[in-house]
């Protein structure tokens, strides 16, 4: 005997929240409302399954016999249920045919409405319900959309003829046409419809409605659907499910209407429902904004009874679900039915709010109240940003880098940057891509913008760790840096024209964007106390100078797990001596500048102790390549032919010369693989030892001005040897003890340690852990290292087409590609708490402040992660929800 099919159809009677995979997020929960029954009323209909719509897919778009029977069966027992038939030509049934995939994809899939109307029907809508021109409205309503949506035809053709029906009236509004207007125009569309399919408009409603389901099916794999799936990470196998419905109308009349109500505020969060209502209107009039709405306080006074049981409604909704929900509704004379029902969305600060408050309501647990945040979107929370009413019309786009956003004038150079800052002008640094000596532009710029690179390029790290807004990548941009102007398809911009960024959305604009200011609230608070007990991960924050390290307390961090000794060596008294100390020909004269830079240095640690007193600072020595302090020998090779040219050769020519052929030796082609890292430490000792003296000697002043030693922890970048490790280790401590000896202090304690960012370390993980204290995962190096994909430009390049082509999912240097960094992660782990069961295991690699990346560091065992302070929000609610999730 053959298998019994599939069921493909569930009537709403059927349904629960609990179905959501098979009836979609709109069926499952229009089946949950169903089932609670009065006071809310749900018009009748069924749900073909999702699973339908993949055997459908699967079979060339094809509704197979099964299906049809199946939709059939239900239909029968819809028109029993509504006392009506679909096509009656005295009392006709009419329906809604609407897509509603596992997830809300607003707006991106089809939607038929007044299916079963006909030339015959339609005489019998206008007779019971008493008005000729609401029959042929929704009939001319019918085969427009009918035709749009099913039949493919262009819009503009439909659109184009009511236009023409309205000037012939005399009229600018499509309600002031009549019902003779609306015959006529059924009749001009089906024309069009006939000469654009060469077939008729179908007059058999059982044929409208199998095509409706049909097309719905069709349009889960249109563009529009599929792009909206790769931008949110939806999978393409889940398909969508289709909602059949009997048609409710809020267009029959004073005691009519139609709206949308959230249950709290959709803006703030309040505690009190909102919304948007339109009396003698349908749902599509709502949304379509052609019509001034009213809220809802207007709509209690224009029909109270139905206003009473909305509230009343869309409150226990929310309490039935434990969310937030955003409702449609319809008002039939009087009688108000709920058309569906689904968690709301909100923006950030209203979503904390919402969090807040549902736990002091009692409705839900702080552990499901801090699973509900979108921990990603917090940090908008702590920047600027556009007004989200305004009528943005973006310049370009780019990858969003560093969230928030900023207006200015545009610079070109770093120096000019600041230089106008100095000024008091606004300005934004514009560059193809940003380098160390641009840093200094970084400070004074309210935002950086940059034609190439990603989200773990130059750019992008140093702009994220200032909390700088930041656009990389915005290939769009044509930069012609001595000319001082750039190019955006056909606009002209030149330095010192205005311009504004969103480094949140990546959009890039000329408009005078008015921009929103976001405060820490008391809400925000309350959720980060909660989220602090729940997590087991601690987090640090990736902090360079007092002022990050100022704003990682300010944001909750437990210590600073990365400090980048280099972005100290720049700034103008710094890197000129940086430069000597690096184009020295010989020790002693590499000393001297040492020297000179080890009181500097002595006093930024002494800054960034002091504002982290009591909390571990882990320290890195110094990692880059050493040509990035010098000046670029292009630079150099001009300077000299200008001099040449204009005084001859002299000494400061012959200088210049020097520096060119040093600059020349030290160039490389792979600089990232080159001489850095503790590459560097091995290679001039004398860097390592003046950094190691600056640092205890800060701690020693730090200790006897605030009481109690910081904790130090001293890290060694780049580490791909054991050798190497115990070379490194043991100039740290005979440094270390050397300066506690020279000072006649206190030994200060400190513990050494080494980034894990090369694969070859993770696999030798037992191995180094017998020479360090901890590790700290360098997971931008890392992912680097072991895809072999460059940090710098991958995103502006390749990445984007793999991302299109679904070859990866997301940037693996935004979220940690757990298949191949994940799992030389979990090696390193585990072979390093096998040597030593106290390893203390961090990760400050950008991962560390991306929700997902935290889950799998908090399943992977780390004890903490770090990154940029104005991450460690997200990093706290995100390691909140890690270890909420693992118990359940
Ligand atoms: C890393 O590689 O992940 C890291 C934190 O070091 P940096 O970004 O400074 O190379
Ligand atoms: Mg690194």
């Amino acid at each position: 005997m053959a298998a019994a099919p599939p069921k493909y159809v569930y009537r709403f009677s059927e349904g629960s929240r609990e179905m959501r995979e098979l009836l979609g997020g709109k069926g499952a929960n229009i089946a949950e409302m169903a089932r609670l029954g009065p006071p809310i009323r749900v018009p009748s209909g069924f749900t073909v399954t999702t699973e339908a719509c993949i055997a459908f897919l699967e079979a060339g778009g094809a509704v197979t016999d099964d299906l049809g029977r199946q939709i059939d069966a239900a239909l029968g027992e819809l028109e029993e249920e509504a006392g009506r038939r679909l096509g009656d030509p005295s009392d006709p049934l009419l329906i809604s045919v609407r897509s509603g995939a596992r997830v809300s994809m607003p707006g991106m899939m089809d939607t038929v409405l007044n299916i079963g109307l006909g030339d015959e029907a339609v005489a019998g809508l206008a007779e019971r319900t008493q008005n000729e021109r609401f029959a042929w409205d929704s009939y001319r309503r019918l085969v427009q959309m009918f035709g749009n949506v099913v039949a493919g035809i262009d819009g503009m053709l439909f659109e184009g003829a009511i236009r023409a029906a309205r000037s012939q009236r005399g009229a600018s509004l499509d309600t002031e046409l009549e019902t003779d207007d609306l015959r006529s125009l059924v009749e001009e569309f089906k024309r069009i419809f006939l000469e654009q399919t060469g077939r008729e408009f179908p007059q058999d409603p059982r044929r409208q409605l199998v095509e409706a389901v049909g097309s719905v099916f069709e349009s889960w794999n249109g563009a529009r659907a599929i792009e909206y799936r790769r931008l949110n990470g939806i999978p393409d196998d889940w398909g969508t499910a289709v909602n059949v419905q009997q048609m409710v109308f809020g267009n029959r009349g004073d005691d009519s209407g139609s709206g949308v109500a959230f249950s709290r505020d959709e803006i703030t969060g309040a505690p009190r429902p909102s919304g948007d209502f339109l009396g003698n209107a349908q749902g599509e009039d709502v949304v379509s904004g052609t019509r001034d709405t009213s809220d809802l306080e207007e709509m209690a006074e224009m029909l109270p009874e139905p206003h009473r049981q909305l509230i009343e409604i869309v409150e226990s909704l929310e309490r039935h679900f434990g969310d937030m929900q955003d409702v449609e509704f319809t008002v039939e004379e009087g009688t108000l039915y709920m058309l569906q029902t689904r968690t709301a969305k909100r923006p950030p600060h209203a979503a904390v709010r919402v969090a807040a408050d549902m736990v002091e309501e009692g409705l839900l647990s702080r552990e499901e109240a801090l699973s509900k945040i979108d921990a990603a979107k917090l940090e908008a929370l702590l920047h600027p940003s556009f007004d989200p009413e305004f009528d943005l019309d973006p310049l370009a786009r780019g990858v969003p880098a560093s969230p928030g956003a900023a207006k200015g004038r545009i610079v070109f150079a770093a120096e000019r940057a600041v230089e106008q800052a100095a000024e008091g002008e606004r300005v934004i640094l514009v560059r193809p891509f940003t380098e160390a000596d641009d840093v200094a532009g970084f400070h004074a710029a309210k935002g950086i913008l940059t034609s190439e690179g990603g989200k773990a390029s130059h750019a992008a790290l140093v702009a994220r760790g200032m909390g700088r807004p930041c656009v990389c990548g915005a290939s769009a941009l044509d930069i012609d840096l001595e000319a001082r102007e750039m190019r955006v398809d056909g606009t002209l911009l030149r330095e010192g024209d205005p311009i504004a960024i969103d480094g949140t959305s990546g959009v890039v604009s000329i408009q005078d964007v008015p921009l929103v200011e976001t405060e820490m609230d008391r809400y925000f608070q309350t959720v980060l106390d909660w989220s602090d007990e729940f997590g087991r991960l601690e987090v640090r924050a990736n902090a360079d100078r007092p002022a990050d390290a100022v704003n990682a307390r300010r944001f909750g961090a437990r210590g600073v797990g990365l400090c980048r000794t280099e972005h100290m060596f720049l700034g103008d008294d710094r890197q000129a001596v940086m430069q000597r100390m690096i184009l020295a020909d010989d020790e002693t004269a590499r000393r001297d500048s040492l020297a000179e830079l080890e009181p500097l240095q002595r006093g930024d640690f002494e800054g960034l102790l002091a504002v982290m007193a009591g909390m571990p600072v882990t320290i890195r020595l110094l990692d880059p390549p050493l040509h990035e302090f010098l000046p670029r020998a292009e630079d150099l090779a001009v300077e000299i032919e200008r001099r040449v040219a204009t005084g001859g050769r002299d000494e400061a020519v012959e200088r210049l010369e020097g520096e060119l052929h040093r600059v020349r030796q030290l160039e490389e082609t792979n600089p990232m693989l080159g001489t850095r890292g503790c590459r560097l430490g091995l290679l001039f000792p004398e860097v390592y030892e003046m950094q190691v003296r600056a640092i205890l000697a800060a701690a020693v002043a730090v200790r006897e001005r605030e009481g109690s030693a910081p904790e130090l922890e001293i890290m060694i970048p780049l580490v791909d040897y054991e050798r190497e490790l115990v070379a490194m280790r043991e100039l740290v401590e005979r440094t270390a003890a050397g300066v506690v000896e020279g000072l006649g202090a206190e030994p200060v304690p400190f513990s050494v340690g080494t980034m894990i960012e090369l694969p070859r370390a993770c696999l030798i993980g037992d191995r180094l852990a017998a020479h360090a204290d901890f590790f700290s995962f360098g997971t931008n190096d890392l992912t680097q290292t072991t895809l072999g994909f460059s940090r710098d430009d991958s995103e502006g390049r390749f990445l984007t087409e793999y991302l299109r082509r679904k070859i990866v999912s997301r940037s693996p240097f935004e979220t940690i590609d757990t298949d191949g960094v994940g799992e030389l992660v979990r090696t390193a782990v585990e072979r390093g708490r096998r040597e030593r069961s106290d390893l203390a295991l961090g990760i400050c690699g950008e991962h560390g402040g991306d929700p997902d990346s935290i889950a799998f560091f908090h399943g992977a065992g780390l004890d903490y992660v770090s990154c940029s302070p104005f991450r460690v929000p997200i990093a706290r609610v995100a390691a909140a929800q890690a270890a909420i999730a693992a118990k359940v």
